[in-house]
């Protein structure tokens, strides 16, 4: 499977270990292909067993979260938190409130943060946590009421300097609020521990947009080193209309691009002229299920009601922005054929491998997730910052900041590419770049 007999070996007990956690062990796999290039050559990532401890979580909590609804009904969700690894500082990364959510998701996505939150440059470890509780159709005060009994576990295992989540897919301005509320009362302090809070105690200007303006500030980087060129007139489509989504459609149009199909759960609507961003933020802001209503405000778009026939739409450039593996390969094939030559990651791990795959071999320039839509987690670490320094920064000062931390990000893909592979081979580069920075904090740190 992979070019060297080590990883292997320990991909097949990681296999059988974790047999029953596809996203995991899917993520494991993607990173020991871009692994193959340098163990052969360093002896030390296998006599020090670096490749056996970073792929395994450092600690995984999980609990019981009880809650009542407003009908008096009592309802068990599970709640999770993965400390995946903290050798470069505090673990980091978000909270996610979905249906799906099970270990193995929360895994690939702590394991993906520790190499994506490595390559930001700041101090932050990897972490994930969240619960299968479904935020859909719950009234404020059930979202409140769960959220303050999630938090009540969940506090014992966070503090400024160990654990710092964030939001992620049904955890917004609005959950960490109550979070935050819950954590302060119980602890009697405030803290910088939770990150995307509100602008009125201690979040940070810029967090609510940063993932979606840095994966743009990382495709005008592509652009600009591959290609000679920028986005303006490209034609652009997107999958999920949350909050990467449509903070991603509104730079990509700021930047000059016509966004021209976007996506949610229940289908998507493509209008050959570009969209009017104005009537589907107004729509969103409402409900994020806007592509149902968009017609009746702009007719001379189309609606399908199958969200994942977007990528047979013909667009210069792809930013999946919804879901881990929206992408298949028939999305891909689908993408060749209609003329697209860029996929950006919005969204963690939304290409499965064969896509990625098939669109590396196509010459397609393909960034992962790990780096592109790493600005969020950037702007995260600078809230953490701003908030251990009791000074908060203005939008441009954060802007100014979140657009360096993405060239940045970029030239060390492109730089480690360029040594050990195609210098085209992002997804190679960005695990390389990620790894090498956390591998070097194990080791100074000894064998624990
Ligand atoms: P949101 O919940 O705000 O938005 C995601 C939206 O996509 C939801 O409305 C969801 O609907 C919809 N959706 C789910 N599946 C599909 C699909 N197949 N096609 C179209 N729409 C779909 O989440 P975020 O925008 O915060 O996160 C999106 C992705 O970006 C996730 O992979 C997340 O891990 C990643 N990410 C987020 C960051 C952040 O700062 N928020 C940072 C870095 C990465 P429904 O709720 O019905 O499922």
């Amino acid at each position: 499977m992979f070019t060297n007999e080590y990883l292997n070996s320990l991909f097949e007990t990681t296999k059988e270990r974790n047999g029953s956690q596809p996203e995991y062990l899917q993520a494991v796999e993607e990173f020991f292909e871009a692994m193959s290039f340098i163990v052969e050559n360093d002896p030390n990532i296998q006599k020090f067993g670096i490749m056996e401890r970073i792929i395994e979580p450092e600690r995984i909590v999980k609990f019981r979260v009880t809650w009542i609804d407003d009908q008096g009904k009592v309802n068990v969700n599970r709640g999770y938190r993965v400390q995946f690894n903290s050798a470069i500082g505090p673990y980091k990364g978000g909270l996610r409130f979905h249906p799906s959510v099970n270990e193995s998701i929360l895994k690939f996505l702590g394991f993906e943060q520790t190499f994506k939150n490595a390559l930001t440059g700041l101090p932050m470890g990897g972490g994930k946590g969240g619960s299968d509780f479904n935020p859909r159709g719950k009234s404020d005060a059930e979202i409140m009421r769960f959220c303050q009994n999630f938090m009540l576990e969940l506090y014992r295992h966070l503090g400024a300097d160990t654990d710092v989540p964030a939001g992620d897919i049904g955890v917004g301005f609005r959950e960490i609020g109550y979070l935050y509320g819950m954590y302060k009362k119980i602890r009697n302090e405030s803290t910088g521990v939770l990150t995307g809070k509100g602008l009125t105690y201690g979040g940070s200007l810029g967090r609510k947009e940063a993932t979606g303006h840095g994966l743009l500030y990382f495709v005008r980087e592509m652009l600009k080193v591959y290609r000679n060129d920028t986005i303006e007139g490209k034609k652009v489509i997107i999958s999920g209309s949350g909050k990467v989504g449509m903070h991603a459609a509104l730079k990509a149009q700021e930047m000059g691009a016509k966004v021209i199909a976007l996506s949610d759960i229940n289908g998507f609507v493509h209008d050959d002229n570009g969209l009017d961003l104005n009537i589907v933020k107004m729509l969103t802001e409402k409900n994020p299920e806007f592509s149902t209503e968009y017609l009746q405000y702009r007719p001379s778009a189309t609606y399908d009601s199958n969200p994942s026939n977007i990528w047979t739409v013909p667009c210069d450039i792809a930013l999946p922005c919804a879901t881990q593996n929206e992408l298949p390969l028939e999305a891909a094939q689908a993408l060749v054929e209609n003329g697209c030559f860029l996929v950006a990651e919005g969204a963690n791990m939304p290409t499965t491998i064969e896509a990625t795959k098939y669109l590396q071999h196509a010459d397609i320039l393909f960034a992962p997730g790990k780096a592109a839509n790493a600005g969020g987690v950037a702007v995260s670490g600078l809230e953490m910052t701003q908030n251990a320094m009791h000074i908060p920064w203005t939008y441009d000062e954060v802007d100014e900041k979140l657009q360096d931390i993405m060239a940045q990000i970029f030239n060390k893909a492109y730089t480690e590419a360029r040594k050990y592979t195609d210098h085209r081979n992002l997804v190679v580069g960005a695990n390389i770049a990620g790894f090498m920075r956390v591998y070097h904090a194990m080791m100074d740190q000894g064998i624990v």
